[in-house]
C-alpha cells in the first residue's frame, strides 16, 4: 500500500515511511491511496477469529511490502500481551446496548490499543534503518502515560514527556513517574499544559536540534494509530452479530480529536455493516456543531470531567474532510486555507446531507454526564467513566447500539464518586501506584532549559 497526503503534496510513500513521517511534509495528513474492500464471506470468517488473528487480517493490506505477514503477526502478539483481558477488547451487554471495553491495557485507557502497537512498530522500523528516535511530547495527563508505556524499555527510542507540575491528577502523575526504565524521561515543568505544548512546538521548530536529535512525536495523527483502532470495530461486530452480515450496527464514539471515530469510518468504508456513527462530544463541541450545522469553527476550551476530550480543534478531522471532498486535495487545501484565514470553514448543503446520513452528533453537558453514570449504575450495576458516559448518553434511544468505553472508571474516581458516591475498583495496573518509587525531573518552563536537559541526558547514556 502507498500513502498520500490530504493536501496532495507528497509523492506516494510506503507504510513504513508514512509511520516515520507522522504528519505529512506538506502540512496535511497521510492516508492510504485506496481503502481495501472486504466481502461478505470474509466478514463472516473474520467473526470467528481472536482479536490478534483479526488484527493481522485487518492491518495486513495496509502494511505490505516492507514488513512481512509473520513480522506483523509477531508485532501484534507482543503488543497485546500487555493487556489484562484475554479478549483484549471485550464486549459487554448492559440493558439494551453494548459496551466495547477498550481499557484493559497497561494505562487503563483506549490509547493503549494503538500506542502499544506503535511503540513496537517504531522499534522494528528503527532496527531496520539503524536509527534512534527521541520522542518529545507534552501531556495534560492521559496521552503521556500511554505513550510512555508504549515505548518503555525499547533500546532505540528515548521518550521525554512534559507535564505541568502538580496540575495533573495524582494517579496520572504516578502512572508516568513510576516508570523507571532508563529510556523514559519524565519532566514536570513549573507551568501549565499550554506552556508545555509551546515548548514542544518551539523545539520542533528548532530544525537543527530536531535533525541532530531525530525528534519524533506520538500525537494522534500517526496513521498506524488509526489503523490499530480499526480492528476493534470489526471485532465488536463479529462478537455481537456472530457474522450475520444482515446485521448493521450503530457505534457511539466519545470523541475529541476525531481519531477513534475516524477508525470507525474506515472500517465502514472497508465494508463493515455500519448503520450510523454517533459522534459524542462533551461541551467542547466543535465536531457536533459541524455535523449539525456544516460549519467547523473553534471556540475556547472548556475544562470538563472528561478531560481527554477537551479540545479546541480536532487533529484528525482533515482526514474525513478529504473523503467528504471526494478525495480531491485541492478542495481540502481551499477549506484549510479558509480555516487558517477566518478560523472557520463551511461545507455545502449537499455535503451536509451526506455527513448527516452517516453521523449523528450530540454534545453532552456535565450534568447529563453525571446523570448517565448514576442511571447506568442504578439500573445495570455497571460503572461508566465520564468519557464513556458521554457516549452512552449520546446513543440514548438507539437500542442495540455499541458504545466505545474509552477509559476505566477507576481512572476518573472523582467524577464517579460525585455521581454515585463510591469509586470503581481499580484494575491491577492502577493498584499500589502511590507506594511505588518515582523518577521525574522538575524544571523551569523554558525551552532552553528543556533542550539542555535533553542534550545532557542523552550524552550521559
Ligand atoms: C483520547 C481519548 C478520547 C478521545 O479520542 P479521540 O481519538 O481524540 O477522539 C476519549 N476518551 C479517552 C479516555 C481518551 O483518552
Amino acid at each position: 500500500m502507498r500513502y498520500i497526503s490530504t493536501r496532495g503534496g507528497v509523492e506516494p510513500i510506503s507504510f513504513s515511511q508514512a509511520v516515520m513521517m507522522g504528519l505529512a511534509t506538506d502540512g496535511g495528513l497521510l492516508l492510504p491511496e485506496s481503502i481495501p474492500a472486504v466481502d461478505a464471506d470474509t466478514l463472516k470468517q473474520w467473526a470467528t477469529l481472536t482479536f490478534q488473528e483479526l488484527a493481522v487480517e485487518v492491518m495486513w493490506p495496509y502494511v505490505g511490502e516492507d514488513i512481512s505477514r509473520e513480522e506483523l503477526a509477531d508485532l501484534i502478539k507482543r503488543s497485546y500481551a500487555s493487556f489484562s483481558h484475554d479478549e483484549i477488547t471485550p464486549v459487554v451487554t448492559i440493558g439494551d446496548m453494548h459496551i466495547l471495553e477498550l481499557f484493559h491495557g497497561p494505562t487503563a485507557a483506549f490509547k493503549d490499543v494503538a500506542l502499544q502497537f506503535l511503540g513496537n512498530l517504531f522499534e522494528l522500523l528503527l532496527e531496520r534503518s539503524g536509527g534512534h528516535l527521541n520522542i518529545l511530547g507534552a501531556t495534560s495527563g492521559d496521552t503521556g502515560s500511554a505513550a510512555i508505556y508504549g515505548v518503555r524499555g525499547q533500546k532505540l527510542i528515548d521518550i521525554f514527556i512534559l507535564h505541568p507540575h502538580q496540575r495533573v491528577s495524582p494517579i496520572q502523575e504516578r502512572q508516568m513517574t513510576t516508570v523507571l526504565d532508563d529510556n523514559v524521561h519524565n519532566i514536570a515543568i513549573k507551568g501549565t499544559f499550554d506552556d508545555g505544548q509551546n515548548i514542544v512546538k518551539q523545539l520542533f521548530n528548532d530544525l537543527e536540534f530536531k535533525q541532530e536529535f531525530s525528534l519524533g512525536a506520538v500525537n494522534s495523527i500517526n496513521w498506524a494509530r488509526i489503523l490499530a483502532q480499526v480492528v476493534y470495530y470489526f471485532y465488536a461486530w463479529g462478537r455481537i452479530t456472530e457474522g450475520n452480515i444482515n446485521r448493521r450496527l450503530t457505534f457511539s464514539v466519545p470523541t475529541g480529536n476525531f481519531g477513534d471515530i475516524f477508525a470507525g469510518y474506515i472500517a465502514m468504508r472497508m465494508g463493515l455493516p455500519v448503520d450510523q456513527l454517533v459522534l459524542a462530544t462533551n461541551r467542547n463541541d466543535i465536531l457536533s456543531r459541524f455535523v449539525n450545522s456544516g460549519v467547523y469553527e473553534a471556540h475556547s476550551v472548556h475544562h470538563t470531567m472528561s478531560p481527554s476530550m477537551d479540545i479546541q480543534i480536532s487533529s484528525n478531522f482533515e482526514r474525513y474532510l478529504y473523503y467528504l471532498m471526494d478525495e480531491d486535495p485541492s478542495r481540502v487545501c481551499e477549506l484549510m486555507e479558509d480555516m487558517a484565514r477566518d478560523g472557520r470553514l463551511e461545507i455545502s448543503e449537499e455535503k451536509q446531507q451526506r455527513v448527516r446520513k452517516l453521523f449523528q452528533a450530540k454534545a453532552v453537558g456535565e450534568t447529563e454526564t453525571l446523570e448517565q453514570i448514576r442511571t447506568t449504575y442504578r439500573y445495570n450495576k455497571y460503572i461508566l467513566d465520564p468519557h464513556t458516559a458521554v457516549g452512552v448518553k449520546a446513543a440514548e434511544g438507539i437500542p442495540g447500539s455499541v458504545c466505545l468505553a474509552t477509559a476505566h472508571p477507576a481512572k476518573f474516581g472523582d467524577a464517579v464518586k460525585e455521581a454515585i458516591g463510591v469509586e470503581a475498583e481499580p484494575p491491577p495496573s492502577l493498584q499500589g501506584l502511590m507506594d511505588k518509587e518515582t523518577k521525574c525531573a522538575l524544571l523551569d518552563a523554558d525551552g532552553a532549559v528543556i533542550k539542555k536537559f535533553m542534550q545532557e541526558t542523552l550524552a550521559d547514556k
